[in-house]
């Protein structure tokens, strides 16, 4: 274990003006827990932009080392489930807004916010999953929860070309569902059916104030972007439908009404997956393991440098970013 290391930090001034920097930081810099984790790899999330740019109130402590996500090899613990040498995924539960975060070499965490990483998934891997799919699998499992199954009509997945979506998408198809997938880059209409899209539709389409209802066009949807978008692909979703919500990308507005609920009868599933139990997250990283094509996974991540996080979190926000980017910290 070698100290000081490198990690970013966000720091607020006495007029709450928010300032980023990578500097060097100690084990006494990090926070209280009964895990200390050796980072191998890391990623950035639409939140971990947020906090870096600042353009939400994602970060609640200062100073705060960002990062929501984790791979890593446990090198110190007094907790029970956790023994030097395992490796371990950190979703969430607060880190990198309220306790200290992945962008740096090691993090101090909770127990009870780790997981084991499933066997067949590396480190670099999980990371390319993150946060973002193992919420989109977490979305899957909530439309299979309410029974929709492939042979009952497509699925609509938003904010395609995203994290969350790509994943989405990948997952959907390998189970067998026909996915239609809406983006605002149909430049990238290839690679969004080389996961498994069979339609590619204009976010346009959604992503303006629509009516009550509108024609049934799917079954159920994948929805990362909230707003009108979401009120819309409800207003199109056929007869007993369902519609796993999980984002705001376009806006944490939903003007909808009631009309696809009361005579459609179709379900709005909320998806969280930042304070969501532990056998949920158990078995979506196990399903992970089973069901995404790993070929996929690569096709859809870029690796990049840590130095480069800070300018990826930015890109990011302005809707830049195509899939997923790793951070090894072994390096
Ligand atoms: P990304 O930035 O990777 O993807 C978001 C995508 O949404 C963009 O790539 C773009 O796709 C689309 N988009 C961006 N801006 C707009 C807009 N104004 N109108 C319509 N579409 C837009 O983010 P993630 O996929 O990682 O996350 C997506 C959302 O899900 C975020 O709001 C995030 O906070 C949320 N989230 C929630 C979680 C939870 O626990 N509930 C967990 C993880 C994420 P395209 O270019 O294809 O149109």
């Amino acid at each position: 274990m070698q100290q000081p290391f490198k990690a970013i930090v966000i720091s607020r001034d006495d007029d709450k003006v928010q300032s980023v920097e990578t500097r060097e930081i100690g084990f006494d810099d990090l926070m209280d827990g009964d895990v200390l984790v050796e980072v191998e790899a890391t990623t950035i999330n639409y939140k971990d932009g947020l906090a870096i740019t600042g353009k939400a109130p994602v970060v609640r402590r200062w100073p705060m080392v960002p990062g929501v996500d984790c791979a890593g090899t446990v090198i110190e613990s007094t907790h029970g489930d956790f023994k030097a040498g395992d490796e371990i995924i950190l979703n969430g539960w607060g880190v990198g807004e309220t306790h200290t975060g992945a962008y740096a070499r090691y993090a101090r965490l909770n127990g009870d916010w780790l997981i084991h990483r499933p066997a067949g998934i590396s480190a670099h891997d999980a990371m390319a999953i993150g946060t973002a799919g193992y919420t989109s699998m977490l979305c899957v499992m909530a439309l299979q929860r309410y029974g929709l199954k492939p042979e009952d009509g497509p699925i609509v997945v938003t904010g395609a070309n995203g994290g969350v979506g790509s994943v989405a998408i990948s997952l959907l198809s390998q189970l067998g569902y026909e996915v239609i997938a809406s983006t605002g880059r149909p430049q990238e209409a290839d690679f969004l059916k080389s996961l498994g899209a069979t339609e590619i539709i204009d976010r346009n389409e959604l992503s303006e104030p629509g009516r009550p209802l509108g024609k049934e066009r799917w079954a159920g949807g994948i929805d990362s972007v909230g707003s009108n978008t979401l009120a819309n692909v409800l207003s199109m979703t056929r007869y007993g439908g369902g519609v796993a919500a999980c984002g705001l990308a376009q806006g944490m507005d939903l003007p909808a009404t009631v009309m696809p609920f009361i005579l459609r009868g179709i379900a709005l599933l909320g998806v969280d997956s930042v304070m969501a139990p532990k056998h949920l997250r158990e078995e979506a990283w196990g399903r992970l393991a089973t069901d995404l094509d790993f070929d996929k996974l690569h096709a859809l991540s870029k690796t990049i440098a840590f130095d480069d996080i800070i300018a990826t979190a930015t890109a990011l926000i302005d809707g830049k970013i195509r899939g997923r980017v790793v951070i090894n910290m072994g390096g």
